[in-house]
C-alpha cells in the first residue's frame, strides 16, 4: 500500500451507511467495504483525487501504530 501522507495533510471524512453507495477497497485490509457500511474517507488536502476509503477500525489502528507526538 502506498500511502505517503503525513496525518496533519490529510482530512478524514465520516461516511454514514446511507452514503455509502458502492463498494470500495480498504487500502489497510485489502477487503472490500460493502455498500451500506459506515466508514472512513481520508482526503490527502494536497491531493484529493488520490483519496482513499478505509474502514473505521483500519483506520483507527493505522493511527495507533503511528502515534501522534
Ligand atoms: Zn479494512
Amino acid at each position: 500500500m502506498h500511502w505517503p501522507w503525513p496525518d496533519d495533510d490529510i482530512d478524514v471524512r465520516r461516511v454514514q451507511p446511507y452514503e455509502a453507495t458502492k463498494a470500495y477497497l480498504c487500502p489497510g485490509c485489502n477487503r472490500e467495504i460493502p455498500a451500506g457500511t459506515g466508514h472512513v474517507v481520508a482526503v490527502p488536502r494536497t491531493s484529493p483525487d488520490d483519496r482513499r476509503h478505509w474502514h473505521r477500525g483500519c483506520w483507527d489502528r493505522r493511527a495507533s501504530r503511528r502515534p501522534r507526538p
